[in-house]
């Protein structure tokens, strides 16, 4: 490629001039200080410690101290950075982000592609990037930590105020259930576990036979009438969620001891576990706390008036009466259940939040 080409940038002297002045390897700190550079406006290899010059072909692979990406606008219209290995003076690479590369025997740093060293020296470039994913791992799981330890009593109040709502739900819901499929013999679930409330329409019309004779038949075609709010509460084969929630609070109470000195302290394969169980912990309340929130849902007025219409519908699968009226549900069939009280903790549909921090990707 020439000068002339759309690809050339014109990188100064100065960039291009070996700059040994960093003793040890740079903390994050460096990482943190290309970040802002680029993000105020600069161009990579314009950055003050940057040696745009070609790594030598042997020596001590480099340390990568971290990675640091294109400002979207420069990605968007590829206005790529040359790199010092193998594009110095042509946009090369930046799609993917780039490395902060740290070479020891040089005592400098170079901004490189993503994967340029390793036409250098594959081994050593391997080896770098391990110990980078390393890194950002142990420091993504702490950084995960040290949120969730912010929200630790959070969360445990909010599993007290579910499981207050849940030890509710775990005996209304099978009793309503039960007095609809037992008491009345009404096929309630099979006709509801996909949340719709379908009715069937019957046509009379008028086919060619097989004796080529025309002759009257019916068809049936189903129409869903409503979407059923809350219907997993009727699930015959529903799970209590209360005994979930007194796992969890006990599981809550066993992390309750860290806090952010002692995660500093703890050796990574600890922090590992910790994050894991926090993770584990947080999608079983989240799950609960959406079991929760779809059963309340149920009891809506405006969801119970659908219900109680499909199932007065003559051409419903079912025939039995169920009516919401302030605080109660009656129940009527060849048997009658009136004025069954909705337990006070049931007429919410407020849930506390449980807000779980997510996990940081590998990225920025
Ligand atoms: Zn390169």
């Amino acid at each position: 490629m020439s000068k002339l080409s759309a690809n050339y940038v014109q990188v100064p002297e100065t960039a291009k001039i070996n700059k040994p002045i960093f003793d040890t390897c740079p903390s994050d700190e460096v990482t943190e200080e290309v970040k802002a550079f680029i993000e105020a406006g600069h161009d990579p290899w314009m950055w003050h410690g940057h040696s745009h010059t070609p790594p030598p072909k042997s020596g001590t692979p480099p340390n990568y101290v971290g990675r640091f990406y294109l400002r979207k606008g420069q990605v968007e219209s590829k206005n790529w950075a040359p790199c010092p290995c193998c594009s110095p003076d042509h946009r090369k690479f930046g799609r993917d982000g780039g490395l902060i590369a740290y070479f020891p025997d040089e005592k400098a740093i170079r901004l490189i592609g993503p994967d340029c060293f390793g036409s250098l020296n594959q081994e050593g470039h391997e080896n770098a990037i391990a110990d980078l994913r390393r890194r950002e791992r142990e420091k993504s799981e702490l950084e995960y930590i040290l949120r969730c330890a912010d929200k630790l009593g959070q969360w445990r109040s909010a599993t007290d105020e579910m499981l207050k709502v849940a030890k509710q739900a775990d005996t209304f819901f099978p009793g309503i259930q039960n007095r609809i499929e037992v008491s009345l013999q009404v096929k309630l679930w099979r006709n509801i576990r996909d949340g719709m409330l379908r009715v069937t329409e019957k046509f009379k019309t008028v086919k060619v036979g097989a004796d080529g004779e025309p002759e009257e038949v019916t068809e049936r075609i189903d129409t869903v009438l409503f979407q059923l709010e809350g219907y997993k509460a009727l699930n015959p084969d529903r799970k209590a969620l209360s005994p979930i929630l007194e796992k969890l609070a006990d599981d809550l109470r066993k992390v309750g001891h860290v806090n952010e000195s002692i995660v500093q302290q703890m050796p990574p394969m600890e922090r590992t576990a910790v994050a894991k169980e926090l993770r584990r912990i947080l999608v079983s309340m989240q799950s609960v706390h959406d079991a929760l929130a779809h059963e309340l849902r149920f009891l809506g007025q405006v969801n119970v008036n659908r219900f109680r219409q499909w199932a007065a519908d003559e051409r419903s699968p079912v025939e039995f009466e169920f009516e919401r009226k302030g605080g109660t549900i009656s129940i009527r069939g060849h048997k009658e259940f009136n004025g069954l009280p909705i337990p006070e903790e049931l007429r919410t549909s407020h849930l506390p939040s449980i807000d779980a921090p997510t996990i940081d990707g590998r990225r920025h």
